[in-house]
């Protein structure tokens, strides 16, 4: 009954997580939840009184499939002074969640036997967007930094694509102009298109977010993806965009208007007030993210478990291959201490011997997982 290219994608193992972890909750049991990458803040509440307003307006009907024009304005506008991207509005396409974004920019970019090179390991819907769309994914190489090693060698004839996600989902590794120019000149000298998917750029420490499509030779060939999920707190709105050469965005706006139409009108007004709004409690929201960051690592690092220093995002990714792996250590933590966490090998190959902790839970909270991690290691 089910068609082959349905067949071709597996659950999202993040949302899987998230929904487990729920329902353990649920049941009564004590559970810490570092499996899902969600902000536990809460949205912002301007951003909240902007949709509600918006609601009791009456603005509750359909909106053109691109987005409505001030979202898109300020869209362009942030693109532009932010991100050095030369867009206006007209270039802006706003979707249901970053998420959309990604897939609709992956079906418009990747055809039968394309392949697309991921850069170690990679947040768990890339895969599943490439094969839904007839490619295949080739992993690229990283340091024990999460630095790519060689990205060149997974490249070949049939290779369309790179996906950049800096700072990264898993990893929290920041890519610098040096890794980042070298990217660039791979995908000019392959006549490749680069996907950049810079969701956790505001959620970054003592490092530089550079956007790849500013860089000379990429205006023509890059894909920028952004969102509201992450930066203000607002995953259950669904809003995200994404601006890139005009062919694929065509081809992007018409699979939406025949799939989502749009992104919720309403939800629309509120992304206009969290990107002109007052941001500063997007900054108090990082300044706490760092907190969190540096006591995860010290505290892993303490309990002997090896772990590199995020540079951005919201993850910690240590390495767990001297306690039985990713995937048994995910289920001991689970079983044993009441941890939900990600193993690694959502994120590809590369990321068998880590368990990736989301640190989107308060520093109490944080706290006692590691008095509990530090107990089933005893
Ligand atoms: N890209 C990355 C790297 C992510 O971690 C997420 C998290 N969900 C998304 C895209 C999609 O975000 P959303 O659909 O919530 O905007
Ligand atoms: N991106 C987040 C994560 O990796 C949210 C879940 C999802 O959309 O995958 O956990």
């Amino acid at each position: 009954m089910v068609s082959v290219r349905m067949a071709s994608i597996h659950e999202s193992t993040t949302l899987k997580i998230s929904a487990m972890a729920k329902k353990l909750a649920a049941s009564g049991l004590d559970i810490i939840d570092m499996g899902v990458g969600e902000p536990d803040f809460d949205t912002p509440k301007h951003i909240v009184e902007a949709g509600c307003s918006s609601i009791r307006a009456g603005e509750t009907r359909y909106a053109p499939t691109a987005g409505i024009p001030e979202l898109r304005r300020a869209i362009a506008d942030k693109l532009v002074r932010e991100n050095s991207l030369p867009v206006t509005a007209d270039d802006v396409v706003v979707t249901p969640g970053a998420k959309m974004a990604v897939f609709a920019a992956i079906q418009a970019l990747i055809q039968e036997g394309d392949e697309c090179a991921l850069i170690g390991p990679s947040w768990v819907s890339y895969e599943p967007c490439v094969a839904f769309a007839g490619g295949s994914v080739a992993w690229g190489k990283v340091d024990d930094n999460f630095m790519p090693q060689n990205i060149a060698e997974t490249i070949n004839s049939k290779t369309r694509l790179i996906i950049v996600n800096s700072p990264s989902n898993p990893t929290g590794s920041v890519f610098n102009r040096e890794v980042l120019e070298e990217i660039r000149d791979l995908a000019v000298d392959h006549n490749l298109a680069v996907i950049s998917d810079e969701i956790y750029e505001m959620i970054i420490y003592d490092h530089e977010h550079i956007s790849i499509g500013s860089m000379p030779g990429m205006e023509d060939r890059t894909v920028t993806i952004n969102g509201f999920s992450k930066v203000y707190a607002m995953t259950g709105w669904r809003l995200g965009y994404l601006t890139g050469p005009k062919e694929p965005m065509k081809w992007v706006t018409r699979l939406l208007s025949h799939s989502v139409s749009q992104a919720t009108t309403f939800v629309q007004r509120a992304g206009v007030a969290a990107m002109q709004g007052p941001q500063g409690e997007v900054a108090s929201m990082v300044t706490e993210f760092r907190a969190r960051r540096d006591m995860l690592v010290n505290g892993l690092k303490d309990l002997g478990i090896p772990c590199s220093v995020p540079g951005g995002a919201f993850y910690v990714f240590p390495n767990v291959s001297s306690l039985g792996g990713g995937d048994a250590f995910t289920d001991k933590l689970l079983k044993d201490a009441l941890i939900a966490a990600t193993p690694g090998s959502a994120f590809g190959p590369g990321g068998l011997d880590y368990v990736r902790l989301s640190y989107a839970t308060s520093q109490s909270r944080i706290k006692e997982a590691l008095q509990r991690i530090e107990k089933i290691l005893r």
